[in-house]
């Protein structure tokens, strides 16, 4: 395989560090491992936000565990070309809004844009603790827009990887 445009960033099991358990993350944890993908919303100013939080970032109000979609689309992303193999590590915004800095996986390099939707899909840790990361959505794969979103769903559509 040569040239950066076919560069196959996979997806590793086993080969990401293990995060120091904490009991703030225990109920992530927990839900990550039947596959389910945990935000924190505050109860008092109705925002999400990324990384999980007793209080809010936002107001220092109270916050509560609530089940996320998984959606986001690619904010930024930087391939790490000398590692062996690749590793792309990105900014997702979520479709609940938060920014999160996580790892791309199971795609191409040339596949990668910005506006780029992505969907989360864990990859285990060495001692199998699930990781939160993404992998590219197939644009087949997209759900039909409503009648009334098409006209914005088109202009906005992501164009496809450059050249
Ligand atoms: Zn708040």
């Amino acid at each position: 395989m040569t040239g950066t445009s076919s560069t196959r960033i996979p997806l590793r099991d086993g080969d990401w560090p293990d995060a120091p358990p904490s009991p703030e993350s225990a109920p992530f944890v927990a839900a990550a491992r039947e596959g389910r993908f945990l935000l924190r919303r505050c109860t008092a100013c109705g925002k999400a936000h990324w990384y999980p939080r007793a209080l809010c970032p936002f107001c220092l109000g109270e916050t509560a565990w609530e089940e996320a979609s998984g959606q986001g689309t690619i904010y930024g992303y930087t391939l790490l070309a000398r590692e062996d193999p690749p590793r792309t590590i990105a900014y997702v915004t979520l479709a609940e809004g938060p920014t999160m800095l996580t790892s791309l996986v199971d795609c191409e390099k040339g596949a990668l844009a910005v506006g780029r939707p992505v969907q989360l899909v864990f990859v285990r840790s060495r001692d199998g603790t699930p990781v939160p990361c993404f992998r590219p959505v197939a644009m087949d794969d997209l759900p039909e827009p409503a009648a009334g979103e098409r006209r914005r769903r088109r202009r906005s559509a992501w164009p496809g990887p450059p050249g």
